[in-house]
């Protein structure tokens, strides 16, 4: 299980598999940064597309990607890869994880993880984008329109918040998403 972070267009195509728990937490501190940071239009993109980064909506296994796959501008790609690599430091920094709804006792994987990305988002060739061959299924260009949740200060997707649903069950959440209805 788990899936695969890629750099198909950076030479040797790099790659990294992390498990699902670790991605969940990769979103989730991600999209805390990049919540509080955000401000042009394609960096509040970035910010709903990670908050959408949410296995409990797009299912276990569901949320890789390649890097190219942001959205990128030729225009603008200096800005926007120098926004996304300050929110992967804030992250690394461990900015908003006071908010996290659970207890990290091991933080080594997602910062690992948060490393190896942020390697892969410097090695980008900026002339390589944006390219038409490349799959962005999941990038829209939406604005987060749902406003933020209260207790986590994260912008809401369509179905609920990111850090509402990895909440423990037992631990009252405001915007948690409905478990999907079993046909009878
Ligand atoms: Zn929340």
């Amino acid at each position: 299980m788990g899936d695969h972070i890629t750099n198909n267009l950076a030479p040797g195509a790099p790659h990294v598999h992390a498990s699902n728990g670790t991605l969940a937490t990769f979103f989730d501190v991600l999209t805390l940064a990049a919540t509080a940071r955000a401000r042009t239009t394609w960096e509040l993109q970035l910010a709903l597309w990670l908050a959408e980064s949410d296995q409990t909506i797009l299912g276990l296994g569901m949320v890789g990607f390649d890097v190219s796959e942001l959205g990128w501008t030729a225009e603008a790609f200096e800005d926007q890869r120098r926004f996304l690599l300050e929110i992967i430091d804030g992250a690394m920094a461990r900015e908003g994880w006071e908010r996290l709804p659970f207890a990290l006792h091991d933080a080594t994987w997602v910062i690992a993880l948060l490393r190896q990305v942020r390697e892969m988002v410097e090695r980008l060739p900026r002339e390589a984008l944006p390219t038409p061959h490349v799959r962005t299924w999941r990038w829209h260009d939406g604005l987060p329109e749902y406003g933020r949740c209260e207790l986590h200060h994260v912008y809401l997707h369509a179905a609920g918040c990111i850090l509402c649903n990895e909440a423990p069950l037992e631990v009252p959440v405001p915007h948690r998403t409905a478990p999907p209805k079993r046909a009878s």
